[in-house]
């Protein structure tokens, strides 16, 4: 078995409406949406997983739509960007495809010798199509809008943006097993080389920056995989020896978890793979009932009628 860090295995941040999230995430960029349940903290609200077919890891971005929330500020201890990986030439047709759609984007540009598109969602979530060096080799989700030739592939990385970046460098590096690949200005680009994909964070030095702010368009978490519990139990003894807190392991249903805030205060988690996006549903309904973990689904009833109604196309 493989004992390091996989890679990216999900991000989470907020949105405000549901079914504007729903329609821009399956309908413009084209991703399943792999399983639809509640926040298990505040069932009133919705969680949303979209990744490929199976929902893997390092191809799942997950909202909790927070109906009403107020704009939130990117900022200093965050992660602010989230890069996906697309085909060769596929960023003029995005280009095109985000102009007729109304996305606002950003101009292409290049980064590491990667040509970039960055685009915001509705609520202003920054993100970028990325065109790898290394062609990805990971199958895309498709939909009759979004096709082989430009669908995403699951996540190129993550930015996150910090004061400094020497004290989360060490925890990639010494403790994640990641290492420098390369500057750019302000911008430290950080790999693993045990996942050939979803390996790539980049840390942001901006002194200046005021403090982020958790609220619609930012990101709340960054979940790196490991491949089972054993391995996941040794992280957690890696974290505790640094004198950080790190919490016991949490069943979120769908994979195993432990959560800590590293030390440029943004929040981290380290995920399992198993159970997996099939354990309450089959493949080819993943997303398509409303899943609710045990403890709620003696409310049943209730939660439906406190959800919005969402439209599923
Ligand atoms: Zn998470």
């Amino acid at each position: 078995m493989n004992d390091s860090i996989l890679g990216l295995h999900h991000i989470t941040a907020i949105a405000n409406n549901a079914q504007r999230n729903y329609d821009f995430y399956t309908q413009v960029l084209g991703l399943r949406m792999v399983k639809k349940t509640v926040n298990f903290d505040d069932p009133t609200t919705y969680h949303f997983y979209y990744g490929n077919e199976q929902g893997s890891p390092g191809t799942i971005l997950t909202f909790f739509p927070w109906e009403g929330i107020g704009p939130g500020r990117n900022g200093v201890g965050m992660a602010t960007e989230i890069g996906y990986s697309v085909p060769a030439d596929s960023l003029e047709n995005w280009a095109e495809r985000f102009r007729a759609a109304g996305v606002s984007t950003g101009e292409p540009a290049e980064r590491f010798g990667e040509r970039y598109l960055p685009f915001t969602d509705p609520d202003g979530l920054a993100l970028t199509l990325i065109v790898p060096q290394q062609p990805d080799s990971r199958s895309a989700w498709v939909t009759s809008a979004v096709g082989q030739d430009i669908a995403t592939r699951g996540f190129h990385g993550i930015t996150l943006t910090l004061q400094k970046i020497d004290a989360t460098a060490t925890i990639l590096t010494d403790i994640f097993g990641y290492r420098l690949q390369g500057q750019e200005g302000n911008r430290y680009r950080f790999r693993t080389d045990s996942v050939a994909e979803a390996a790539i964070v980049d840390l942001l030095e901006e002194p200046d920056r005021q403090l982020g702010r958790n609220a619609a368009g930012t990101n709340h978490h960054v979940a790196f995989r490991v491949a089972d519990d054993r391995v996941q139990m040794e992280f957690r003894e890696k974290i505790l020896s640094r004198g950080l807190q790190i919490t016991p392991q949490i069943d979120r249903d769908y994979f195993f978890s432990l959560y800590f805030r590293e030390p440029g205060g943004v929040l981290f988690e380290i995920a399992t793979d198993h159970p997996g996006f099939t354990v309450d549903e089959p493949l080819a309904e993943l997303g398509t009932h409303l899943k609710l973990p045990k403890q709620y689904t003696a409310s049943r009833d209730r939660i439906e009628k406190a959800l919005p109604v969402l439209r599923v196309r």
